[in-house]
């Protein structure tokens, strides 16, 4: 099985590197604005977006122009944040994304650029085209492997600033053993539901509470860029202070990355059937959840569990934005009201059942899953290749006809106007 996957590795760049990762970093970022600039001008005169292509084009006439100087930056940087550009505005478009916006040089996400073209790597470098042979601070045996055994291709290399640290990650194709096929057994059929005090609370009762770390590092974030703003800008203390404030980012990025690896592949490897809520950020960040669920990285977790589902053999399912999963009583099925935020136990008001909310809506996507895998729809086209569901049984809950997703699909269904 071919999996595209990123090894990561931290660069220990000198001084001369240094400056050529920030000149491309920057070049990336002044590139997407540039052709983002373009592209809403386009919008406003009710002309078609310019392509990718088209962008690099005119970028080239510009660019001889204005910035001769630009000689020194891989011509990639500014060609694949075009590509990205293209990309932002389809997901736009598509209804899966805000849209686009400008990038800006503090914010940690905006400090990027992807290269391609001749990629290689040794046990402690990495060469990448035109900033040279740059040292690694850890070993790159793991991914060399991979390579010389021709089990891995280098597809891109993104270099990424993070406070004061440089990081590349090398996307790749990677040749993996292929799952092997499990039948899902009741038992290994999970829901998982985000939970409104514990970050995520299975079906089986389990709670999984995001690292103390992090919740810590939330609140100092909060006074840290307080000190920020009340820092003069362009004075000394401000670029100290900022600094300071980049790097908390960092550390709390890559705490919640930690955790998310460790939760995901847990469940990947010790399910066969995984189920969560067709649940998009957006829709919560308006609402009053948008903190809480933004540093969750509720997204991040369900883009790992997709790509480690078809790593270890589990498929995930995504029950309908419809299905009403803190509504339903897990015992009987019973529809009930809506349940304010406020309100943490659920009582079914026709059998009586009292339970913790989150534990009944997780309950509740696990029956989805059951029902959807033993009910007729189960083998419905946009199943993905994992676990044939078995034919036969009765469904729970007929009210409610269970779609199956396919993992990866990355379907959703608003539109760009129901997104404000
Ligand atoms: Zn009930």
């Amino acid at each position: 099985m071919r999996v595209v996957q990123a090894f990561r590795f931290e660069l220990d760049p000198n001084v001369a590197q240094r400056v050529s990762l920030a000149r491309h970093v920057g070049a990336a970022r002044f590139a997407y604005n540039w052709g983002l600039s373009r592209c809403l001008e386009a919008l406003e005169q009710g002309l078609p977006l310019p392509s990718a292509a088209q962008l690099h084009k005119a970028w080239n006439v510009w660019k001889r122009e204005n910035a001769p100087w630009w000689v020194e930056v891989s011509k990639c940087a500014p060609q694949e944040a075009f590509r990205d550009l293209e990309r932002a505005f389809r997901n736009w478009r598509q209804g899966r994304a805000g849209r686009p916006r400008f990038k800006r040089k503090k914010s940690l996400e905006d400090n990027k650029a992807r290269l391609t073209g001749s990629i290689r790597v040794t046990p402690r470098h990495v060469q990448l085209p035109r900033i040279g042979k740059v040292r690694t601070k850890e070993r790159t045996d793991k991914l060399l492997e991979l390579l010389q055994a021709r089990k891995a291709r280098i597809l891109s290399a993104t270099i990424a600033r993070e406070a004061d640290r440089w990081f590349v990650s090398l996307t790749c194709e990677v040749e993996r053993p292929d799952p092997i096929p499990r039948v899902p057994q009741d038992d290994d059929v999970v829901g998982v539901d985000l939970g409104l005090m514990s970050f995520l609370v299975l079906s089986d009762g389990t709670c999984i509470e995001a690292p103390k770390p992090l919740s810590r590092g939330l609140r100092l974030l909060r006074r840290r860029s307080r000190q920020l703003s009340r820092k003069r800008k362009g004075s000394r203390n401000h670029r100290k202070a900022s600094l300071r404030l980049a790097k908390l980012h960092r550390r709390i990025k890559n705490i919640r990355r930690d955790f998310l690896h460790q939760v995901t592949t847990a469940l990947a490897k010790t399910k066969s059937v995984i189920v969560v809520e067709d649940l998009s950020v957006k829709a919560l960040a308006r609402g009053r959840l948008s903190r809480s669920v933004a540093d969750a990285g509720w997204g991040m977790f369900r883009r790992m569990l997709e790509y480690k589902g078809r790593w270890y053999g589990a498929r995930l399912m995504i029950a309908p934005r419809d299905f009403p999963s803190t509504r339903l009583c897990s015992r009987c099925g019973h529809r009930n009201g809506r349940l304010p935020l406020s309100q943490r136990v659920f009582r079914c008001a026709a059998c009586g059942l009292e339970m913790d909310r989150d534990l009944n809506s997780a309950i509740n996507l696990r029956n989805y899953g059951l029902a959807a895998l033993k009910g007729p729809t189960g083998s419905s086209p946009g199943s993905d290749a994992c676990g044939d569901p078995s034919g036969g049984g009765t469904a729970f809950g007929s009210v409610y006809e269970p779609r199956v997703d396919e993992a990866g699909s990355g379907r959703s269904f608003v539109s760009p106007r129901e997104v404000k």
